[in-house]
């Protein structure tokens, strides 16, 4: 490892140290002795500072609080683990966490109507409004996750033993969230090609009518499964749950900060997006953003009165709890966010970089991938139960060789031991990671003797 990776985590701790005095000291006045741990902290600071310049020194600090290693996954290789690698920190959102850490940091010019969607400074009421903009919705709020954004719009519509029409690849958050309200889930089965069509969403709702004497109440559906990262026929589904008066949700966990979304123009009554899945944020972060007809239903403000005090918490919003995301969580995604609304215009280069890395991967003899090909995203499922997995059955660490083989070549996040189905994501990879991904398992293969059929056919994409 790059000693100064490690370093550079112990200067930024070290400067934590020096922060930490400044918290402890008066305003503007200093004592001796902190005067004198200012420049103990500023000397050690300096030493791995020198430390970084000459790659030298030795790992000083392992753990943060005793117990909690540092994670440095990021810096020392690359991640091709499947729901990380959109939910990478831009640095401004690391700079965020830094500055804005304290509990509810965000409530220093909070004033009347005391409600998080409401503060200017920082600029939060504002950052709402380019939410909706972004996803072409007219109004958005912030939310701990896209899973709790479909629990308030099912906590909403859905009563008990109202259907919800989902998908058979639906996310399991979908089946918490109707759960969660009452509801029952209802299935639309895949097509052949594991695609959700309209024709198939429109006979699982008649078959729910017929079955349940009422239509579904929500359908929800993802753009992109998590599964294959297969594309779904959003446009015309909505048209089909307009059809019958039925609400559409879309599940952008996939695609909201990652590719351009225009929630009109798929006829979306909500867009859901995951911050800490595609919006470079930290966790829990997501965005529910809704039309002028539903915003009053789903964002309605509290009715309640105590019964002895006569207390009334007016614009406080039910399904939100009053206020979201309260500190550093909202302050990196708002400063990811400008990087994230540039981000989606490069959509197709992302997706030109996942081909490339799985026609590599087709190159070698025995792989099959199990997503839709040509890939439309870059999170994939490729099956290896041709080459890699006859390897691992004759090795002695069976299916961990290939993660050791990965590893050793500094490619990590590809499930550790499967050497049968499994997914990767190449999002954000620069070019020349994604060439050297494909050259690490070609020789990997090549190693163990599987065929590689190497063409030039990929050089259009380099
Ligand atoms: C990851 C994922 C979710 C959950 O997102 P959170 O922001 O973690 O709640 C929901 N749906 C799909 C399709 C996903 O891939």
């Amino acid at each position: 490892m790059d000693i100064r990776i490690q370093k550079t985590f112990e200067a930024l701790f070290a400067l934590e140290d020096v922060r930490e005095i400044f918290r402890q000291s008066l305003p503007n006045v200093t004592s001796p002795e902190e005067e004198h741990s200012i420049k103990e902290g500023i000397n050690k600071v300096r030493k791995i500072l020198d430390d970084i310049e000459n790659c030298t020194g030795t790992p000083q600090v392992r753990k943060i609080a005793d117990n909690i290693n540092i994670r440095s996954r990021e810096e020392m290789y690359i991640n091709i683990q499947p729901i990380q690698a959109a939910g990478r920190l831009t640095s401004e959102a690391r700079k965020a966490l830094i500055a804005y850490g304290d509990g509810y940091s965000v409530c220093d010019a909070c004033s009347k109507p005391f409600r998080l969607d409401k503060i200017r400074s920082p600029p939060i009421g504002p950052f709402h409004e380019q939410l909706a903009s972004f996803l072409n919705m007219d109004v958005a709020r912030v939310v701990p996750g896209a899973r709790r954004g479909f629990q308030a719009v099912a906590s909403t519509i859905v009563n008990k033993n109202d259907s919800v029409i989902v998908s058979a690849l639906a996310h399991y958050t979908e089946f918490l969230a109707v759960e969660a309200a009452g509801g029952i889930v209802k299935e639309i089965p895949v097509n052949e090609h594991n695609i959700v069509t309209a024709d198939l969403t429109a006979e699982k709702i008649e078959a729910v009518k017929r079955e349940t004497g009422k239509l579904p109440v929500l359908v929800i559906i993802d753009h992109f499964d998590y599964q294959y990262a297969n594309e779904h026929d959003v446009k015309d589904i909505a048209k089909v749950a307009h059809q019958y008066d039925i609400p559409f949700l879309y599940n952008g966990a996939y695609t909201v900060g990652i590719m351009p979304v225009d929630g009109k123009d798929i006829g979306a009554d909500f867009v859901v997006g995951s911050g800490h899945k595609s919006m470079a944020s930290p966790a829990p972060s997501g965005v529910l953003a809704t039309t002028n007809e539903w915003a009053p239903k789903i964002f309605r403000t509290t009715q309640m009165v105590g019964d002895v005090t006569k207390r009334k918490f007016g614009v406080k919003e039910v399904e939100m709890l009053g206020c979201t995301l309260m500190g550093s969580t909202l302050i990196g995604m708002m400063a990811s966010f400008p990087t994230v609304r540039e981000r989606v215009h490069n959509w197709e280069e992302e997706v030109k970089k996942s081909n490339y890395l799985i026609d590599g991967l087709l190159a070698i003899e025995g792989s099959r991938v199990l997503s839709e090909y040509p890939r439309k995203h870059t999170l994939s499922k490729i099956d290896t139960s041709g080459n890699f997995d006859i390897v691992a059955h004759g090795h002695k660490r069976k299916g961990f060789f290939l993660s050791d083989e990965l590893s050793s070549k500094g490619i990590v996040g590809e499930f550790a031991g499967a050497t049968r189905m499994w997914k990767l994501n190449t999002y954000g990879l620069s070019w020349e990671k994604v060439h050297y991904m494909v050259d690490t398992f070609q020789e990997v293969a090549e190693k163990y003797k599987i065929q590689v059929h190497r063409t030039d056919h990929f050089d259009g994409n380099k």
